[in-house]
């Protein structure tokens, strides 16, 4: 097991079809948040020179790829849509080590990479432009899609292949070039992605990576007056500094934020299936998922029985490294997250909330040098609470009772964030109200609330997003622009809204 930095691996950046060192020379550490000995490698910490070389190559790179052919630029995603799918275990082994979910989860997240970018590929021949008939006699009007430039890419560290793709793809596609900075507690998941990018044939330039701290890397991105479109994901406080920082230049800034996501248990609900449900959206990536259901809303006619029972299951829950195939639960990403969480149920506590179980890191035996946390779960908790308001992003579920529906409902959407939601009932009618009700961007019926799928939107409303959405086709409309273009082959001066055609 490697513990020296010396004898770890170094990588590079990836600039112009290179892979290069920063000019800074410094170097920042990755390690496995279940064993902190175990070095996985160190990285570039990038300065601004090196953002600012990055853009001016993606600049470069942009005026030659925005005129391949859409098609011919998909064929190039196919082949490394099956280069990942062809690697599948070997990334999910690597992205395990260097953040923590378990091995299945980071299969899933690596599939998702997968679907992404097949699905991405199809769009090379699918970006459907509007063709209309003019106003006018001899005269030709239609839209289409056009590439803005150079994109800045900044992702979070809980879905360290997924979300890099739902946005580097469909800027590829659209004719883009990419300048990427993925989240430092993940940047071997996102050099392997970028290495299969180049592997299939990206031309140099068209992707870049640049890696190191948000402050200094990400806000060199912001600054640039080269970026056109900042695609962002992460907490809700970095994402209004994006808001704030790119204002003045007026770049596209898409933001996918924080979270606080329910799910309503009603009284007629499938109690088994809902536990079942709850158990996965409550404690899947320890907690740490933006859609993690991190509230359950609870009828007080089945409160009891769900929580005695809830409460048993996440007792019963396997806590372990994620390489491990008998885990169930992994550690959480940092020893900074780690104590966010524990900050967090002194809270829940102090505001007399019901610890019904956990509540404690795990520091004994093999879990010594990890990150571990118990599964927790806060009963009787009043939805005004902190712990019921604010995001954790840890392996603690808030159960919440309810006296009605329409209190649920209220609950629910009583939050800053609206992600995601769900409700399991028996009854049509209170599952179609509910779909209709909760102000969320991605709503389950009888399933927990995460589960998203490629090809529909992905994204949620208030402090969560700014009104943009990832994934499926919508994706297209944040790394294009329309152009409306008339064509006139009339050999007269034709005046809109003024002259008209002879019927
Ligand atoms: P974070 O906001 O700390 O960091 C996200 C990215 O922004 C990282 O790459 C970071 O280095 C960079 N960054 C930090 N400061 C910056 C600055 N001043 N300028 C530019 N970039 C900067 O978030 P995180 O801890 O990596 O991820 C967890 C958060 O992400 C949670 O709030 C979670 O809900 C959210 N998230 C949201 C979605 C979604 O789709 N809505 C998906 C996954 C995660």
């Amino acid at each position: 097991m490697l513990t020296s930095t010396e004898q770890a691996t170094t990588y590079h950046n990836f600039i112009d079809g290179s892979w290069v060192p920063s000019v800074s020379g410094d170097l920042f550490e990755n390690r496995n948040p279940a064993n902190v000995d175990d070095l996985i490698g160190v990285f570039q910490k990038s300065t601004r020179s090196d953002v600012d070389r990055a853009i001016a190559a993606a600049r470069r790179a942009y005026e030659h790829w925005r005129l391949v052919p859409a098609p011919r630029r998909a064929e190039l995603l196919f082949r490394a849509a099956q280069l990942i799918a062809d690697r599948k275990e070997a990334l999910a082994r690597d992205m395990t080590r260097e953040m923590g979910k378990v091995l299945d989860e980071t299969r899933g997240d690596v599939q998702e990479a997968i679907d992404m970018t097949f699905f991405m590929a199809g769009e090379g021949r699918r970006q459907y432009g509007q063709t209309v008939p003019s106003e006018l006699r001899d005269k030709f009007a239609m839209s289409m899609r056009q590439p803005l430039g150079v994109c800045a890419v900044i992702t979070p560290w809980n879905f360290p292949m997924a979300i890099p793709s739902w946005k580097i793809i469909p800027a590829l596609v659209c004719g883009n070039s990419v300048v990427f900075k993925p989240a430092t507690l993940t940047p071997l998941s996102a050099l392997n992605f970028v290495k299969i990018l180049e592997e299939a044939g990206i031309p140099p330039g068209v992707v870049n990576l640049v890696t190191g701290g948000g402050e200094e890397v990400g806000n060199a991105l912001l600054q640039s007056g080269d970026i056109r479109v900042v695609s962002f994901t992460g907490s809700t406080d970095v994402g209004r500094t994006v808001s704030q920082q790119t204002a003045p230049s007026f770049k596209k800034v898409h933001l996918e934020m924080g979270g606080k996501n329910v799910i309503m248990v009603m009284d007629d609900a499938n109690l088994d299936l809902a536990i079942e449900g709850c158990l996965w959206g409550g404690f899947g990536t320890s907690g740490q998922r933006c859609t993690a259901a991190s509230r359950v809303v609870v009828h007080r006619k089945v409160y009891k029985d769900f929580t005695t029972r809830f409460v048993d299951r996440v007792k019963a829950l396997r806590v372990g490294d994620g390489l491990d195939p008998k885990t169930q639960m992994g550690p959480v990403v940092s020893e900074s997250q780690l104590k966010t969480v524990m900050s967090y149920v002194d809270i829940g506590q102090k505001e007399g909330a019901a610890l019904a179980c956990g509540g404690h890191p795990l520091r004994s035996g093999a879990l010594a040098k990890g990150f571990f946390h118990e599964p927790t779960v806060f009963t009787d908790v009043d939805p005004r609470m902190r712990i019921a308001q604010e995001e954790i992003f840890g392996p603690v579920v808030c159960v919440i009772p309810s006296s009605s529906f329409e209190e649920a409902v209220g609950i629910g959407n009583n939050v800053q964030y609206g992600l995601s939601a769900s409700i399991y009932t028996q009854d049509i009618n209170r599952a179609f109200a509910a779909m209709r009700d909760m102000y969320t961007g991605i709503f389950y019926v009888n399933a927990p609330t995460i589960g998203a799928e490629v090809h529909l939107p992905f994204g949620g409303t208030k402090a969560t997003g700014n009104g943009h959405r990832e994934a499926g086709t919508a994706a297209l409309d944040v790394f294009s622009e329309w152009k409306s273009v008339y064509v006139d082959f009339s050999g007269r001066l034709q005046r809109a809204q003024i002259d008209t055609a002879e019927l």
